[in-house]
């Protein structure tokens, strides 16, 4: 009798294997790491010995799920913020809470309770893409499970790091400190090609392939991400990936929904692998994966729960059903991908697809003992047909919950028994976890009456100026502008001509101040657009004095440059109303009497209105200087011939904006 460390008996045992080789009444022998011995129940208790023989009647003996692409500290996220539009929950609400609470602390805790929940869920294997991966792979590690673990670079500052090249170093450092540890693959996760840069990937595949770890990457999750690609580069985002090198590393492409089939051929030719997320991607409204089509083109796609704050759980199960279940509607055909090729993804293949397919992924003689058992028979997997042996993957798939799972092995330790988990201390973790919620509803709840801190939030933004005086009439005809520009007292520096488009938020508090969205459309001299541009400025209610017709402004004004689309900021900050105008802006910089003040001639093309208006106005920054430019001012309406009369108090949001 030989002896080893533990045995798993009775049971059928789901080998995983290249035959698919199922054992009802089987066994396996473990010995240290690694499995010894399949067989039957008979076989193996003839010829193998151990003081831990744990019994299996009753239970399907599986490998343990592989959840190729998930991000474990966010668990501490989950549930910040659902329903709305990737962006908008990206750079609105996620990323703004991982630079004020992003430490190693939380990536550690956060790795805790998502290993808590992933080893209860029957995964033993994952591949996670984060900030301070040291510190996931601690906890990884402390739990004893394997995870192929990408410390991300991007081209802007992450809360681990100022610039990409402190990411790079991170990851230089990360592999060498971790690349012996039995359970922790280090990686490189350049976010995704839009949020890097070619130089960045070409830098992040030479570290990879210096070290010879996998690249995990997000890769065309969006179809906007391909529009932009071929709008940018004039080539779609896997060819655009190649160009940079990126290929000649062992990539693993998280998402891949948007992808055609000559991007297909291009990943496989390359050996670069797929993790598909489906329920990420429905739950975004990403689309679909082409993960039929991907399979008939001989790639290799495992399956990723991807993170808890866009799933919102990190149940295989769930993750495996819908797998299967969505490509047969994708593909309208209820044969696509049948259960066991679905259960091949979740475990062979989806090893596979992380490079680890010799090692773990099948019960086989000399891989890792990474072994899961899983109840089969509750009453929602019952009765049980044994005519055709498939029926066992339908069952799995189908029917079995991640709550069936009652045994989790990973390199041959034990991390839960009976569902109890002997390597975590659940009940600290999720103290903890709701300490952390607490403190982010704090930050957030303040956030969202605070406009102002919203804005901040989303970044770029400067400080505009604080005071003006200013004077604004109608004038019946936009020729009376004339007598002011040909007056021998008035120099010309500057004129402009503009289509401004021009979106108001309306917040129901006064004092919340408010944000208008502007595109400005600049136009030369036949009215053609010669260039655009969109800004965001934010402006608090303000307060005026009057100096003879013109008025002094003080307020605060903020200003960004508003790269990201109107319907981004009309979800981002939910404004209880909205106004929207567009006119047609003449601007002259002028200087007179030597003094610089800017003149508008604005003309409504919607709402149309019979009048123009004439704005005339200047920076200042004391009350004599504002009353010496208000003399000014006055000055210039006698030129004009306004009468005072005509003078409007109002600004044009009181007047002419169009509610939407
Ligand atoms: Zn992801």
């Amino acid at each position: 009798m030989e002896r080893v460390n533990t045995i798993l008996s009775g049971g059928t045992i789901v080998t995983m294997n290249q035959s698919f080789d199922i054992i009802h009444d089987g066994a396996i022998a473990v010995r240290d790491a690694r499995i010894v011995a399949v067989g039957t129940r008979a076989a193996i208790l003839a010829a193998y010995e151990s003081d831990d023989v744990v019994d299996c009647t009753g239970q399907y003996v599986t490998p343990g799920l592989i959840n190729t692409h998930t991000h474990a500290p966010m668990t501490l996220l989950r549930g910040l913020a659902d329903d709305l539009r990737l962006d908008v929950w990206l750079m609105g609400y996620c990323m703004p809470t991982e630079r004020e609470f992003v430490t190693p602390e939380f990536c550690r805790l956060g790795t805790g309770l998502a290993c808590a929940e992933m080893i209860r869920s029957g995964i033993t294997t994952f591949a996670d893409m984060y900030y301070y991966e040291r510190d996931v792979a601690a906890a990884t590690a402390a739990a004893g499970m394997r995870g192929v673990l990408g410390q991300t670079v991007l081209k802007f500052p992450a809360p681990d790091a100022e610039s990409y090249e402190h990411s790079l170093d991170y990851c230089a450092q990360f592999i060498e400190e971790w690349k012996a540890h039995p359970l922790i693959t280090p990686a490189i996760a350049p976010h995704a090609p839009y949020s890097t840069t070619q130089g960045i990937l070409r830098e992040c595949a030479e570290l990879a392939l210096a070290h010879d770890v996998p690249i995990l990457i997000h890769i065309a999750e969006m179809k906007l991400e391909q529009d932009d690609s071929q709008s940018l580069y004039g080539k779609s985002v896997v060819p655009w990936v190649q160009e940079a090198g990126l290929l000649r590393a062992k990539v693993v492409a998280a998402h891949c929904v948007h992808i055609n089939g000559g991007e297909m051929r291009i990943l496989r030719e390359h050996n670069a692998t797929v993790a598909h997320c489906p329920t990420s991607n429905l739950k975004l409204a990403s689309g679909i994966a082409p993960v039929v089509q991907m399979l008939q083109q001989n790639l290799v796609v495992g399956i990723g729960t991807d993170g808890p704050a866009s799933n919102n759980d990190l149940d295989m199960f769930e993750e495996v059903r819908l797998a299967a279940i969505l490509a047969k509607t994708a593909a309208n055909d209820p044969t696509a991908l049948p259960a066991r090729q679905a259960f091949l993804m979740a475990t062979r293949q989806g090893a596979a697809a992380l490079y680890m397919g010799d090692q773990t992924g099948s019960l086989e003689v000399g891989k890792l003992a990474d072994v899961i058992t899983i109840n089969a028979e509750p009453s929602h997997n019952m009765p049980q047909f044994q005519r055709d042996p498939n029926l066992v993957y339908s069952r799995l798939v189908y029917a079995s919950k991640s709550s069936d799972v009652r045994d989790v092995m990973v390199n041959g330790r034990w991390l839960m028994r009976d569902r109890d988990l002997l390597t975590l201390d659940e009940g600290m973790l999720l103290r903890e976890a709701a300490e952390y919620a607490v403190k982010v509803d704090a930050f957030l709840a303040a956030r969202e009456k605070d406009i102002l801190r919203k804005l901040l939030a989303i970044g770029g933004l400067e400080q505009g100026e604080s005071y003006e005086v200013q004077v604004k009439a109608t004038v019946a005809k936009d020729s009376t502008i004339d007598k002011l520009l040909q007056h021998s007292d008035v120099e010309l520096i500057k004129s402009i001509h503009y289509r401004q488009y021009d979106t108001y938020f309306i917040f129901d508090d006064p004092d919340a101040g408010r944000v208008r969205y502007r595109e400005d459309d600049m136009l030369d001299e036949k009215g053609e657009v010669l260039s655009v541009r969109s800004r965001l400025t934010y402006t608090t209610p303000t307060k005026e004095r009057d100096f003879h017709s013109a008025v002094l402004l003080s307020r605060s004004r903020f200003i960004a440059k508003a790269d990201r689309p109107l319907r981004f900021y009309r979800e981002y900050f939910q404004p209880q109303e909205q106004r929207e105008f567009v006119k047609d802006r003449r601007r002259w910089h002028i200087h007179y009497q030597g003094v610089l003040f800017y003149v508008n001639l604005d003309r409504f093309e919607k709402p149309e209105l019979p009048q123009s208006f004439i704005e005339i106005k200047s920076r200042t920054w004391s009350a004599t200087d504002a009353a010496n430019k208000a003399d000014r001012i006055k000055e210039m309406l006698t030129i004009l011939g306004i009468p005072t009369s005509d003078i409007v108090r109002m600004e044009y949001l009181e007047m002419v904006g169009e509610t939407v």
